[in-house]
């Protein structure tokens, strides 16, 4: 029955006026709700594959795609709060927070770095409410398309079962993924890294590896010459030799630190849409191979 279905969503064609206007904020959620939807989905991505994740600059166009949408998806946490005034200005009332059409894909996972305590500016104006960059783990790609899963189904009932189906094929082909892709960094497990911004803890933790320091002192500010000091001295003593930076960061810190150093300075591609990173998969299969290579001396 679900094969039946999966086929016939496949080759029975949706009119555009019958599609489900999606639109997320990034767009390795476009590609995941496209996974789930099929071509029962009409799906937008606000930000740019090249923008950096928490300075995504709003245009006008952004508000308008918003007022049409039926489903609004987001990371959450704080990573993409720059769509909270796009949301306001859009004013569809069918995709604010706690509607039908809101999906939350932060809310099942388990969040990393949540700060105890005070929060101040001094720490950084980001990742206030924890680590946002868990899409990173495939574990968690699993736990947001439940949740594009559930709010689909809230907005468009009649075709839940076709939903269930493609959700269910998305986790197995996540899971068959990851087998490949832990044994792809087996071998390097417990090895140190350097990262420009602390976006890989949970893509670390699931793949064994440890990170030894950031180019950034704090989430979002850059390094003073002294900090880079310190960075250059612990990366000699714990002989770690790769800088792992997303493609849309500046290189001349990461460079500087290489210079010193020796170590490697490997651009990550991490979104869907750059360097021909077609959907969410070859995204994480791209970086796992770019880190094991680069691990391997290669
Ligand atoms: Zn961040």
């Amino acid at each position: 029955m679900k094969v039946w279905l999966i086929a016939l969503g496949i080759l029975v064609a949706v009119p555009a006026t019958a599609q489900v206007r999606v639109v997320t904020t990034f767009t390795d959620l476009a590609d995941i709700v496209k996974q789930i939807g099929g071509n029962r989905v009409q799906v937008s991505a606000l930000a740019r594959p090249q923008d950096d994740f928490h300075l995504v600059t709003p245009r006008p166009s952004m508000a308008l795609e918003l007022s049409r949408a039926k489903l609004f998806v987001r990371v959450g946490m704080d990573l993409d709060l720059w769509a909270d005034d796009l949301l306001a200005s859009a004013r569809n009332a069918n995709i604010l927070r706690g509607s039908s059409g809101y999906v939350d894909c932060s809310v099942r996972v388990k969040k990393l770095e949540v700060p105890t305590g005070r929060v101040d500016p001094s720490m950084g104006d980001i990742h206030v409410y924890g680590n946002p960059h868990y899409l990173f783990d495939p574990a968690n790609a699993k736990l947001a398309s439940r949740e594009i899963l559930e709010g689909l189904k809230r907005v468009d009932p009649a075709h839940s079962a076709e939903y269930e189906s493609r959700y269910e094929a998305f986790v197995r082909q996540v899971d068959e993924h990851l087998k490949r892709w832990q044994a792809t960094l087996a071998p390097y497990r417990g090895k140190p890294v350097v990262v420009y911004h602390k976006s890989l803890p949970y893509f670390l933790q699931r793949f064994g590896l440890q990170e030894l320091a950031t180019v950034e002192p704090k989430p979002g500010i850059p390094p003073s010459p002294g900090y880079l000091r310190e960075v250059i001295a612990r990366i000699k003593s714990a002989g770690c030799h790769v800088i792992l930076v997303e493609h849309f960061r500046p290189r001349r810190f990461a460079d500087a630190i290489a210079r010193e150093t020796g170590a490697k300075v490997v651009v990550l591609p991490a979104a869907v849409g750059v360097e021909g990173i077609t959907d969410y998969f070859s995204m994480i299969d791209a970086m796992v191979n770019r880190v094991a290579s680069a691990l391997a001396g290669r």
